[in-house]
């Protein structure tokens, strides 16, 4: 839960962030509707809030004092206003403001939002400002640093790799075309031959007047481009929209590569990573094995303890799964039916699916639910075909289902 001073007079605007505050239940608003108010506040309780909100213009402040009252206790501060006023806007940046959000309509308070839940995820995103220009770093840094990034800096092009080098977790890099050495655009290209658009955000940046360098940098793999010189707001803009970009992409890749009940690796997961693992093997001249795994009488599960019984089975089995196999690729085909792809040999597969099988029977998912079980069949072979191990296992284990559940098959057939 994180507190939210909202300093609002206009009691229209006051009802639209009560409305969009009453959508976002982590976040608490403390409303004050004038600066005297709102000193008393923040007298008394600054360090309990996250961020504030501001109007600019106030009966008993006309001239954006609340907006000093708010900066000099430190926190971060949005501010709105009724007009735009350009001047008055970079003034505002430059001193330090999180943004300047016109009150417009709908769109320019649900971006007010996005302001604040950006600055929760901020202090956890690294930037890195490759620019030899003192004066362009430190405008940079001091832009970005209301929003409450992690930045570094990097003078030219040797030092930029040396540090993405040393700290690959760093999530956008600004760089600048013209430094000593590697230029911005040569960075880009090397760069992008070993990190992809989720790993690293490259926003290149130019004084060159001529407009096809923006058009080189993207095509070469930057996600934006700011000409030099650039007003605060749109360094912002371009840093949150491709920071933006970059975590819908993650949450694409997310969902299309796991399992959204269990997270295990969905079916195409496990084919794509099971073919690669079958690559390493040929080349390394090792044998494979694989089982297919599918627990017993589910649909009584389901049947006599409700569907989300079943769910709660299938997360448990599943995270039991995983925690038995580290070193192996496991996933969950469909339904009640999971696969693994391993090094070891059969025999030591089968040891060490009874001793998950021990463990699953006493795995409490569910009151009143019956004891988890599974049948399992594992195969053991040359590495030359995925389809032959998958079937092969595919067969043994309905050679288990036949015997009676609860076992594993792992002989040749
Ligand atoms: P067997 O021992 O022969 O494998 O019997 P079974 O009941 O486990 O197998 P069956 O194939 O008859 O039933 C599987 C059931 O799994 C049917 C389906 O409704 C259920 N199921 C599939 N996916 C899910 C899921 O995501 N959640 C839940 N709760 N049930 C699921
Ligand atoms: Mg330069
Ligand atoms: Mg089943
Ligand atoms: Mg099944």
């Amino acid at each position: 839960m994180r507190n939210i001073l909202v300093i609002e007079d206009s009691p229209l605007v006051l009802r639209i962030l009560e409305h969009l505050f009453r959508q976002e239940p982590e976040l608490q608003p403390v409303f004050c509707a004038s600066l005297a108010e709102a000193e008393l506040m923040l007298e008394s309780s600054a360090r309990l809030f996250f961020a504030a909100i501001v109007d600019l213009h106030l009966p008993d402040a006309p001239g954006g004092e609340s907006v000093d009252l708010v900066m000099r206790h430190g926190l971060p501060c949005i501010v709105l206003s009724g007009s735009y006023d350009e001047q008055r806007r970079d003034q505002l940046l430059l001193k330090g403001v999180v943004d300047y959000v016109l009150k417009e309509s709908q769109h320019s308070y649900e971006y007010a939002f996005r302001l604040l839940h950006r600055l929760e995820s901020n202090s956890r995103v690294k930037i890195l400002v490759a620019e030899d220009s003192d004066a362009t770093r430190q405008y940079i840094r001091h832009v970005l640093a209301p929003h409450r990034f992690q930045l570094l800096d990097a003078r030219d092009g040797d030092e930029t790799l040396r540090i993405l080098e040393q700290q690959p977790d760093i999530d956008l890099l600004v760089v600048d075309h013209s430094m000593p050495g590697l230029s911005g655009f040569e960075l880009v290209k090397l760069l992008r031959q070993k990190l992809k658009r989720h790993e690293l955000i490259i926003i290149g940046l130019s004084a060159d007047a001529k407009g096809s360098l923006s058009a080189k940098f993207i095509k070469h793999g930057a996600d934006d481009f700011l000409r030099k010189p650039f007003c605060p707001e749109e360094l912002n803009c371009r840093v949150i929209s491709t920071l933006e970009r970059r975590d819908l992409l993650r949450a694409l890749k997310q969902a299309a590569q796991f399992d959204a009940l269990t997270g295990l690796n969905n079916r195409r997961a496990f084919y794509e990573q099971a073919l690669r693992q079958l690559q390493r093997a040929q080349r390394d001249g090792q044998r494979l094995s694989a089982a297919m795994i599918d627990l017993d009488f589910f649909k009584r599960i389901n049947d006599g303890h409700g569907h989300a019984s079943g769910d709660a089975a299938l997360v448990a089995f599943a995270q039991a799964f995983a925690e038995a196999f580290p070193d192996a690729l496991v996933g969950r085909l469909g339904g009640e039916e999971f696969a693994l792809l391993s090094t070891r040999d059969a025999g030591a597969l089968a040891v060490a699916l009874d001793r998950l099988r021990q463990h699953c029977a006493g795995l409490h998912y569910a009151a009143g639910a019956p004891p988890l079980s599974f049948s399992a069949g594992v195969y053991e072979g040359a590495p030359d075909n995925l389809e032959h191990l998958l079937h092969q296992a595919d067969l043994r284990l309905y050679q288990a289902k036949h015997r009676g559940r609860g076992l594993s098959v792992w002989q040749p057939a």
